[in-house]
């Protein structure tokens, strides 16, 4: 596909030129989310809702790919012009409209950075839960569309839980607004939040309202230490199976606890295999007889040791770890294939269970981890993808880890998204009739099939080739 010359000038003229962009450097700018590579041809920053919907209208209306972005910190491609086109990318769209400490809500633009508006949320005493480990460069967008989680997803839900209207611009042009201010709507089909987590294959997202809730006035966080996989597995789902809900409950295995250690140098213990990272939040007279007693479950469970956080350098320390440890991990291979499997929590021990062992029987490293109180497991495999047989081995196992997490009654995604990574296994856990349904709502918001094109699986099939 390329895109003429004179659309290029029609589209500067909407967003000025300084808003489009297409020079190889800029271009290759685009071309990335974690993983994964694809070259737009031309790169979109537009300001304002009206520019969007008229950048669409003539992408449609000339048959060019258009890929939303926000930050693309995504790990399954999602953000990825594989059809090359334009990227657009809305991080220029980072106001934050209002915050109504009365109302409980905010309205956002969509580049909005998630830790940015969890700043600016707090200085006002006020809490916007949901915090995925990228939140320091997501996107509120990115987050809407992909219905992000996050740590906090244990005790506080995702992000869907938490959007009250979205501003959506369509490929006709149109502007759709869902929702609106009030906490109860259930006028009409319920489209807020049916577009969260649809990828942006249906439009772009230009602004988003969202409930906020008064910020926990104490929390208190503990890491347990295990010798092994199992007992911080049962842990969790003793933990789980007790009265307190946790504000969080992270699981990190022994090889991601290493890497963690090496960058920030808490000396654990030789024997640690597993790890759980806890916190409890809420009012002060809680959070400590609530602390106490995980704390005493995972004594009763077998840990090595648990430390409680001090002070809140200390609570920040073990939380960086969390987060950067991801990062620090894809440093070490050429490749991490980074999975997003969520099983119902009994089913955590077996799935952590088979994901080493198919990585043992396959003779691959991987690193688990995962917000393991809602049953969110986070494999991390490491291959080189330019060695054909290491490739080969990838995909094999792949399959079959597949099969057996939604044998456990799990999902291929827990909070990532399907994008490009997983596309392949929709018909696996989706039947026939849902995915040509899928098809079909897609193709009323966006007949020509520009957004977001080569993604799920209804969005690259008909309903001839759809199983
Ligand atoms: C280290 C690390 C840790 C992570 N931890 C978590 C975690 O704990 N929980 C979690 O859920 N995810 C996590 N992620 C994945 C990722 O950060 C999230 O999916 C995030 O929501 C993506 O936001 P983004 O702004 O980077 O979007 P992008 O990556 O740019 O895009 C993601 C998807 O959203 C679409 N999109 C983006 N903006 C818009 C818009 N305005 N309108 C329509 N569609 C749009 C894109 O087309 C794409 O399909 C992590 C990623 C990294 C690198």
């Amino acid at each position: 596909m390329t895109i003429a010359d004179a659309l290029v000038r029609e589209i500067r003229s909407i967003t000025g030129p300084e808003a489009c962009l297409d020079t190889p450097e800029d271009l290759r700018c685009y071309s990335y989310d974690l993983f994964t590579r694809g070259l737009p041809e031309l790169v979109v920053l537009p300001r304002t809702t009206e520019e969007v919907a008229r950048v669409l209208k003539l992408a449609n209306e000339a048959g060019i790919p258009v890929t939303p972005r926000g930050a693309g910190s995504s790990l399954t491609g999602g953000p990825i012009p594989i059809r090359g086109g334009i990227s657009l990318c809305l991080a220029r769209m980072n106001r934050i409209l209002e915050i109504s400490p009365r109302d409980r809500l905010a309205r956002v633009q969509p580049g909005v950075v998630t830790h940015d508006f969890h700043r600016a949320v707090a200085k006002m005493g006020l809490f916007y839960p949901p915090d995925p480990a990228s939140s320091y460069f997501c996107t509120l967008g990115g987050n809407v569309a992909t219905n992000a989680g996050g740590p906090s997803g244990v005790k506080y839900g995702v992000t869907r839980d938490y959007l009250l209207g979205l501003t959506l611009a369509v490929p006709s042009g149109d502007v759709l607004v869902t929702g609106g201010r009030s906490y109860k709507n259930v006028t009409g089909y319920d489209f807020t939040h049916f577009i969260c987590g649809s990828e942006g294959m249906l439009g772009a997202l230009t602004e988003i309202t969202v409930k906020i809730l008064p910020k926990p006035e104490a929390v208190r966080t503990l890491l347990a230490l295990y010798s092994d996989v199992g007992p911080a597995t049962e842990g969790v789902a003793q933990i789980m199976g007790n009265a307190i809900i946790p504000a969080t409950l992270e699981f990190m295995d022994r090889n991601f606890l290493e890497t963690v250690d090496q960058l920030f140098g808490f000396g654990f213990p030789k024997e640690v295999g597993a790890a759980l990272l806890i916190e409890v939040d809420g009012p002060e007279v809680l959070v400590g007889p609530q602390a106490a007693a995980i704390l005493d479950l995972c004594t009763k469970g077998g840990a090595l040791t648990i430390q409680a956080a001090e002070s809140p350098e200390e609570r920040e320390k073990l939380w960086k770890a969390r987060r950067a440890g991801t990062a620090a991990l894809v440093r070490e291979a050429k490749y991490v294939a980074s999975l997003d499997f969520c099983v119902p929590v009994s089913a955590i021990s077996q799935a952590v269970r088979e994901i080493q062992e198919i990585g043992r029987r396959y003779d691959m490293k991987v690193v688990v981890i995962g917000h393991a109180g809602d049953g969110n497991l986070h494999p991390m495999f490491f291959y080189d993808p330019d060695d054909p047989r290491q490739a080969e081995t990838y995909a094999v196992l792949e399959a079959e880890l597949v099969r057996s997490i939604l044998k456990l009654s799990g999902t291929l995604s827990g909070e990532h998204g399907i994008g490009l990574e997983k596309a392949q296994y929709l018909s696996l856990e989706k039947a026939p009739f849902e995915l040509q349904l899928s098809r079909r709502v897609k193709m009323a918001f966006d007949p020509n099939l520009i957004m977001n094109p080569g993604k799920c699986e209804w969005a690259t099939k008909t309903d001839r080739e759809l199983p």
